[in-house]
């Protein structure tokens, strides 16, 4: 049985102070039928991770390099040195905007795992790719490209989000079945890659769009583990009731 995994996405949204007000707010509606989690700013990690009891703290982004002359970006051993153990890694934005390839993610989960963090990695479709009817090709190219040369073991811990880009921030939510046919594609894959024992373990998360109102639908799905939430996951009110839909 796979465990549920919600997780937040703040993306560049909310001070350090807002920060730790939320995640204390946020601890005392949490339950155990599903892990929850926030990825929040790199200034606010310390003080969120060292606020929170059972909310899982993620970094949005790591590099793959152990340190060196990377201005702007953090190491593996930095999160780990504030018990960070969690990052996102090949959102859709960073592939966008910051250029973040599948072989970058790659490396990222590499360099997470091996120093044992875990991984959230992200992969989904362009609106001109999925008007194409390219969801299917792109998706498996993408999930290849990332879980390259990776040990079973390691697979197995992933999370893997599958987020379409035109259902990000958009709030054109991918319907039910277009979910979960693509969460089971990423699954697929997996199975390709590493066998069945690893996709029957591997989590995946649906994400574009996701509110209190349609999570628990998401979540009926058979392929769909979780939830990589933006918008949704700003207020504690909201984020609340995702909690609540998930008991
Ligand atoms: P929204 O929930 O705001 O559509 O964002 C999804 C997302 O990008 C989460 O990583």
């Amino acid at each position: 049985m796979r465990k549920p995994i919600i997780v937040g996405n703040w993306k560049m949204n909310k001070t350090n102070t807002e920060a730790i007000a939320f995640v204390s707010a946020i601890e005392e509606v949490l339950h155990d039928q599903a892990d929850f989690g926030i990825g929040v700013p790199f200034v606010a990690l310390k003080d969120a991770q060292a606020t929170s009891k059972n909310l899982i703290i993620a970094s949005q982004n790591v590099h793959f390099e152990d340190s060196g002359a990377y201005t702007g970006e953090i190491s593996v051993a930095m999160l780990k040195d504030i018990n960070v153990n969690y990052a996102i890694v090949g959102h859709s934005e960073r592939r966008e905007m910051f250029n973040e390839t599948d072989e970058a993610v790659n490396k990222k989960i590499k360099q997470l795992t091996v120093n044992g963090l875990h991984a959230i990695a992200c992969c989904g479709e362009t609106l001109e790719q999925f008007e194409a009817g390219d969801t299917e090709k792109v998706v498996r190219a993408q999930v290849s490209g990332m879980l390259a040369d990776l040990s079973a073991d390691v697979v197995s811990e992933l999370v893997i989000a599958y987020e379409p880009i035109w259902a990000i921030g958009t709030g054109k939510s991918a319907t039910m079945e277009i979910a979960q046919d693509t969460c089971a594609i990423v699954r697929d894959q997996v199975k390709v890659l590493y066998g069945d024992d690893v996709a029957a373990k591997v989590r995946v998360q649906y994400g574009g769009s996701v509110k209190p109102d349609n999570i628990a639908a998401y979540m009926s799905q058979e392929d769909i583990d979780g939830a990589l939430i933006g918008g949704a996951s700003l207020e504690v009110a909201s984020f609340t009731e995702i909690v609540n839909a998930v008991k």
